[in-house]
């Protein structure tokens, strides 16, 4: 059954017109504009939530794009600062030439990260598919090494992620751990559900025990209880770990964990590219579709 609608996703998405796919990807994508990503911001942090925002674009296919994305993030930073909201950044690599040409792809991350780092605020370096992983994991260390208001993202349905935050863990990293989101093949990755959220648990754990800070990031209600036992065990106080959550998805859980007095950040994803940002995310992972349907009918 799901097959089949993964299958009728990708075949019907070329030629669904575009104000449709925008009115479906209205709750998710805080709109065009960077004003957009501020406006949503400032609600949420009316409602006692953090942010992170994320200026959404493609992988860049030459090195000259990767200016622009430079560019709007240092526009977000300075927004960031000037209004004092309660937001951070994440950026995707790919967006600064990661496939293209290393080195450089360093250097431009670098230089967003100096500019945070001078403003005070936090950059996490979001995961991609796992042709990647290695690769992004090596940068964030290098550039962990000199600003260390970096973070990264660690995927629990990878069978390599126990290694990486034993390894990752003896610097103290920051992470946001999630269940991931490409398809990935069973080589590289857990494909039973029951084993990535026992995964999710020994990686948030692990994170724990050796002194790292975890953004716990799901919409699952086992996930989210898993978090609270972990918490409990390792008797953490707020400022030690923090929920983070998709805009759009499950406020009602949203709320219960506000209410529960638990430090929550929302990932707000915003910017002219959100179009082809949505297409490509469809195809990577057609299971979105199935959700928004779930959520459009009121389904859990
Ligand atoms: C803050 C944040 C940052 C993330 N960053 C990354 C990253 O850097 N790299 C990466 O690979 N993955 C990232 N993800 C995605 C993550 O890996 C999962 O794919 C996603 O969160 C769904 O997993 P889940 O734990 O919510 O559980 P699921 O069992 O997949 O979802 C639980 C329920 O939540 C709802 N839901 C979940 N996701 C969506 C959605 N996108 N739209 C609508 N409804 C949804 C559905 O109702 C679903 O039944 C991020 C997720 C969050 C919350």
């Amino acid at each position: 059954m799901i097959n089949l609608f993964n299958k009728l996703v990708i075949f019907f998405l070329p030629i669904i017109p575009k104000f449709i796919v925008r009115m479906v990807a209205k709750p998710y994508v805080a709109g065009p504009t960077l004003e957009d990503g501020i406006r949503v911001v400032k609600e949420l942090n009316s409602k006692g939530i953090s942010a992170t925002m994320d200026v959404l674009g493609e992988s860049a296919r030459k090195l000259e794009e990767c200016q622009e994305a430079i560019d709007d993030y240092f526009k977000v930073l300075d927004r960031i600062a000037a209004d004092k909201l309660d937001a951070n950044i994440s950026v995707k690599l790919t967006q600064l030439g990661l496939t293209l040409d290393r080195e450089q792809c360093y250097q431009n991350i670098r230089k967003i990260v100096d500019k945070a780092d001078r403003l005070g605020i936090f950059v996490r370096i979001d995961m991609e598919d796992s042709a990647v992983t290695s690769e992004t994991i090596e940068l964030f260390l290098r550039i962990n090494d000199e600003f260390k208001r970096t973070g990264i993202v660690i995927q629990a349905y990878l069978r390599r992620s126990l290694a990486d935050v034993v390894r990752l863990s003896a610097h103290k990293t920051n992470y946001r751990i999630c269940k991931g989101i490409y398809i990935e093949p069973r080589k590289v990755a857990f494909k039973d559900k029951q084993t990535v959220n026992d995964n999710f648990g020994l990686l948030v754990d692990t994170a724990f025990g050796m002194g790292s800070y975890v953004g716990i990031a799901t919409h699952d209600e086992r996930l989210y209880w898993k978090g609270l036992e972990l918490i409990h065990k390792h008797k953490l106080t707020t400022g030690q770990y923090e929920y983070q959550m998709l805009l759009g998805v499950d406020e009602e859980l949203r709320d219960i964990i506000v209410q529960a007095g638990h430090k929550l950040r929302v990932y707000v994803p915003f910017g002219k590219n959100w179009y082809a940002y949505c297409v490509r995310r469809l195809k990577e992972n057609p299971m979105m579709a199935w959700y928004i349907v779930k959520a459009m009918f009121g389904l859990r």
